[in-house]
């Protein structure tokens, strides 16, 4: 080995190390999940790269991952013959958090935030995680279609630092060399390997094999020294799961799938596996996450399907298929509409590519309605990504009614924070005569709850949506009408009950109204230009005076928003 030198790891992936190391004991045996799955991505992306240049495959076109052990030595070798990693790759990769955002969220967790093993489970640790198992690991690997003489050689024991040296490499691609910790030994195992490929690697295209190795025998039964030969076997399914046909496959292998799309330590909420066939011919494997990544109400968080052309991969994260405001959607596309050589500049053009996202929205939307029948799973996903789904109705105005179904809310039904009324649900408990949805806006649920305007309708019976999310008021603009029932926001305009109130009632209002001109006046001439009206109002049974906001005129919210985008 030459030119070696010893570098520090990134302040925060010893952060992240040290982490791991702690919260995930008890789930030590992804690491070989993790690392199958990089050999897996690295074949995906030589494939890719040699539509192009056939050279690149070296003469080895038959793309595989190789794990490979030593009981006596402890070790657990990892190999595959993928694209591999030129010096800076290396170094770029297996010494810093690569995706961005990763660091910052890392120093705001809280050290009771740190023990929880799902947290971890947010980076997509990867490669670090062989230090689960591992005290000493060595890399090996070459770039594919580079000199013999580009090979590297990466090597730590996980602590502060780690080596990179050139080297002479025969074979291109990557091999990870895991020196087991003295309490991990049971993992140089041929059994407990096989297993573990089995659990976590079935779906996995890319064959996985372990070796086998025969010893011929003489007349007494005794092993011929020197006769050992190896045969390689497959021990995964080896096929691409999305290909196979759905009633083949088992819940667990979903899961364990979506697993590997989603870098996602837990199980997937539900799925969705759909062939098309007809003008447009594609296979989608979508799925509902359990739980937020940290990156999702970042502009450059990862989002989207990772798309393949007739089983080539091409990219992750290919956001062009689905709205923003589905972006917490996770899963697998794959089309023979789209050429091989298909970019993400040209994927912006391409007609084709519109129409397969609308259809994607709609599975998606589907899938969630689906979802909802299971109260308790649905609220787990509405608590995680219900203010998400509420940017729906501005971004897709088509699927507005769709969307508008799926929403969930406080109300003065329930009179509590948890969002989970629907707006059928609503409607299902209107009075007689009640034309309207109503609804009001404010910072938080106790501002909603205890506003002044609830009173009228608390006194009448009628329910009204106490809507505290952010976001909200940008919604209900939105927002005209669910199922010919108008939306109304009682704090603003003039309240009309439609048929609920009487003739009476209002008859007596009128009255009162004249008997207070006086009092009006004089309130009007105290307040100036403070206010644009007095008015005697109704809605108050209680509070002696409430703000109004004219009916066309933009909320407290929206101004508050506005304001802050310096408008
Ligand atoms: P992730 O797979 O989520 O990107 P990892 O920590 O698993 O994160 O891997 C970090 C990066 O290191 C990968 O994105 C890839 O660029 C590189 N890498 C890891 N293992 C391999 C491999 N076997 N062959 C080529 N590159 C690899
Ligand atoms: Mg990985």
């Amino acid at each position: 080995a030459t030119h070696e030198e010893t570098l520090g790891f990134q302040t925060e992936v010893k952060q992240l190390l040290h982490l791991m190391i702690h919260s995930l004991y008890s789930n030590r045996e992804i690491f070989l999940r993790e690392l199958i799955s990089n050999g897996a991505d690295a074949c995906d992306k030589l494939r890719y790269a040699a539509l192009d240049n056939d050279a690149l495959y070296e003469g080895d076109s038959e793309l595989r991952i190789e794990i490979d052990h030593d009981a006596e030595a402890g070790t657990v070798t990892v190999r595959d013959n993928g694209i591999g990693m030129n010096r800076d790759e290396v170094i770029e990769n297996l010494g810093t958090i690569a995706r961005s955002g990763t660091a910052e969220f890392l120093k705001q967790l809280s050290g009771e935030q740190q023990k929880d093993a799902r947290l971890i489970g947010q980076f997509g640790v990867g490669f670090y995680s062989g230090f689960i198992v591992a005290d000493d690991i060595t890399v090996r690997t070459r770039k594919a279609g580079s000199d013999k003489a580009a090979g590297v050689e990466w090597h730590s024991k996980g602590e502060g630092e780690f080596t990179v040296a050139d080297i002479e490499r025969e074979v291109h691609g990557t091999e990870i060399v895991l020196h087991l910790k003295e309490d991990a030994r049971e993992f140089a195992d041929d059994f407990r390997l096989k297993s573990l490929v089995r659990k976590y690697s079935d779906h996995i295209e890319v064959p996985v094999r372990m070796p086998r190795v025969e010893t011929a025998k003489d007349e007494d039964g005794n092993d011929i020294e020197g006769s050992e030969t190896t045969t390689w076997e497959t021990v995964n399914e080896a096929t691409a799961l999305w290909v196979r046909p759905k009633s083949e496959i088992s819940d667990d292998e979903y899961k364990a799938f979506y697993k590997h799309v989603a870098h996602d330590f837990s199980d997937p909420l539900t799925w969705s596996h759909n062939k098309v066939e007809g003008k447009l011919e594609y296979v989608s494997l979508l799925y509902v996450p359990g739980r937020a990544p940290f990156d999702l109400y970042e502009r450059d968080g990862a989002r989207g399907v990772k798309l393949y052309v007739q089983r080539v991969f091409i990219m992750d994260d290919a956001e062009q298929f689905l709205p923003l405001y589905l972006r917490f959607i996770k899963g697998v596309l794959d089309t023979r509409d789209l050429s091989l050589n298909v970019s993400r500049e040209l994927l912006q053009q391409d007609p084709k590519v519109e129409k397969i996202k609308s259809a994607l929205t709609k599975r998606a939307l589907d899938m969630l309605k689906k979802l909802a029948k299971d109260k308790e799973a649905y609220q787990t996903f509405w608590n995680t990504f219900g203010s998400v789904l509420k940017e729906g109705p501005a971004e897709d105005f088509a699927n507005r009614d769709k969307i508008a179904g799926l929403l969930r809310f406080s109300t003065t039904h329930t009179d509590s924070a948890t969002q989970d009324q629907s707006l059928a649900d609503y409607v299902s408990r209107m009075k007689e005569g009640q034309e309207k949805i109503y609804y009001i806006v404010a910072d938080g649920f106790n501002a909603a709850k205890s506003s002044p305007h609830l009173e009228i309708f608390r006194k009448k019976g009628i329910e009204v949506l106490l809507l505290h999310d952010r976001i909200d008021e940008w919604l209900m603009s939105h927002l005209d009408e669910f199922e010919g029932k108008r939306f109304v926001d009682v704090a603003k305009g003039e309240l009309d009950l439609g048929d609920v109130e009487d003739e009476e009632e209002k008859k007596a209002q009128e009255e009162t109204a004249k008997a207070k001109e006086d009092l009006v006046k004089r309130v009007k001439a105290a307040l100036g230009d403070e206010v644009q009206e007095v008015k005697v109002t109704h809605r108050l049974t209680d509070s002696p005076a409430c703000v109004v906001l004219p009916e066309h005129e933009m909320g407290f919210q929206m101004r508050r928003i506005m304001e802050a985008a310096g408008q």
